[in-house]
């Protein structure tokens, strides 16, 4: 409608196309049943990796360097697909691999980054508790020190890729404040235990990990990061992702719902030929288009070394909460057809209910624009 395509650079569009016939080729085919499962497609990891999409946006150490544009479009066709492979790539691109890569050491880099973004190793990020989410500042998990060593003790809530990730990035309190440690899995006393029942992300793996007296060397601390700032600028990186990346979730719904109307037949006619039918379709493309321009703008504003906390946290509340409506009203337009696996948009609206909560729910975002525009912080 407003030809997207022509505001990107040839690069983009390519990164952009490339990503959507991996999708066509190897998740579409297979996403209902995962989704009905409750599998994590990690065996995509390797192929992820060799397209360069996992930490595309940073440089060094075997990642693509890309622009955030070019990433932000690699996550929009991700999560056309499923925003549980976006879950997957976002987490160890921006939560795992940025954690290394903006605060670790030149040998925790060495070590980690290389087999992270060939996809032959996953990691995870585990800040929120079962009793610390929208205020992570109040965590009780605690790392002492124990002679030259630290030892971990706590619990991890809501962590993807929990039990399947080779490293995980945990933040615990210490008499200096919050720091980052890097647990590999198999560290005695780390245990992950999968959350089960979940209607929503159901085709990515989420679990509550357990830290009961890890003991780690000095060097598994993450030497730049100090204080909430640390996991906060991780958080920043993820939910810049998911400004572009829940519209590829809409996109498809719009795309299901374009198809099914101009072929379903009612009162003799396709019902895509209803006034009130095609008054939901051009309501939603109009939403898409607008979400699409906000995250271009964001995009090139952080290429340019200029985003700001506050404009993600506007675009990752507008398109996440554009997204669903987008995504419920397509549902309508399917009628009973609509609540099935055949088609995909009730199962992308069940997984924006995690997008809508993940990365700072949209109230935490409300608020940190209400911040930005008053000077009040309205938190506590
Ligand atoms: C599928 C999934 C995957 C996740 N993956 C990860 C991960 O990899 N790593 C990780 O660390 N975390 C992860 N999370 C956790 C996620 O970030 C938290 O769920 C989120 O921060 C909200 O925390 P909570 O669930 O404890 O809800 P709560 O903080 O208890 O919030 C409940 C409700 O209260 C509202 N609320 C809270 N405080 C205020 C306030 N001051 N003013 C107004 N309203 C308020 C919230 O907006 C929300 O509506 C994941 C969550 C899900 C569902």
């Amino acid at each position: 409608m407003l030809d997207f395509d022509s505001l990107l650079t040839d690069e983009e569009r390519l990164i952009q196309h490339t990503v959507r016939d991996f999708v066509a080729d190897r998740v579409r085919p297979a996403i209902a049943e995962w989704f009905e499962q409750g599998v994590s497609p990690v065996e995509l990891a390797p192929e992820l990796g060799k397209l360069g999409l996992l930490g595309m946006h940073l440089t060094g150490y075997g990642c693509s360097g890309t622009n955030a544009v070019s990433y932000g479009l690699a996550c929009l066709e991700l999560e056309a697909g499923d925003s549980g492979l976006r879950s997957l790539v976002s987490v160890q691109g921006s939560l795992s691999m940025y954690s290394i890569w903006k605060y670790g050491s030149e040998e925790q880099k060495q070590e980690w980054l290389p087999r992270l973004a060939a996809g032959q190793a996953l990691g995870c990020f585990a800040l929120t508790e079962p009793d610390f989410g929208s205020n992570p500042a109040g965590m009780r998990t605690r790392a002492e020190r124990s002679g030259t060593d630290w030892v971990l003790t706590g619990n991890k809530m809501w962590i993807t890729n929990g039990s399947v990730a080779d490293v995980a990035t945990v933040w615990a309190r210490t008499d200096d404040g919050i720091r980052g440690f890097l647990v590999p899995r198999g560290t005695p006393g780390f245990t992950a235990s999968d959350v089960r029942h979940k209607l929503s992300l159901r085709a990515s793996t989420t679990s509550e990990l357990t830290l009961d007296g890890v003991r780690l060397p000095q060097s598994a601390m993450l030497p730049h990061a100090r204080g909430l700032a640390g996991p906060l600028g991780c958080l920043n990186e993820a939910r810049f992702g998911i400004v572009f990346g829940a519209l590829g979730a809409a996109r498809d719904c719009l795309d299901a719902a374009i198809e099914y109307a101009t072929t379903r037949i009612q009162f003799d006619r396709p019902i895509a030929g209803f006034q009130l039918t095609q008054a939901k379709l051009a309501d939603a493309s109009l939403e898409l288009h607008k979400g699409l321009l906000l995250a271009l703008h964001l995009g090139r504003l952080k290429d340019d070394g200029k985003l700001r906390a506050e404009q993600v946290s506007l675009g990752k509340l507008n398109n996440v909460r554009e997204s669903i409506e987008i995504a419920r009203t397509c549902r309508t337009i399917l009628g009973g057809s609509g609540i099935t696996l055949e088609y995909p948009i009730l199962r992308h609206a069940n997984n924006l209910e995690s997008v809508l909560t993940y990365e700072g729910t949209s109230e935490v975002h409300q608020l940190v624009i209400g911040q930005a525009l008053t000077g009040i912080a309205a938190f506590r």
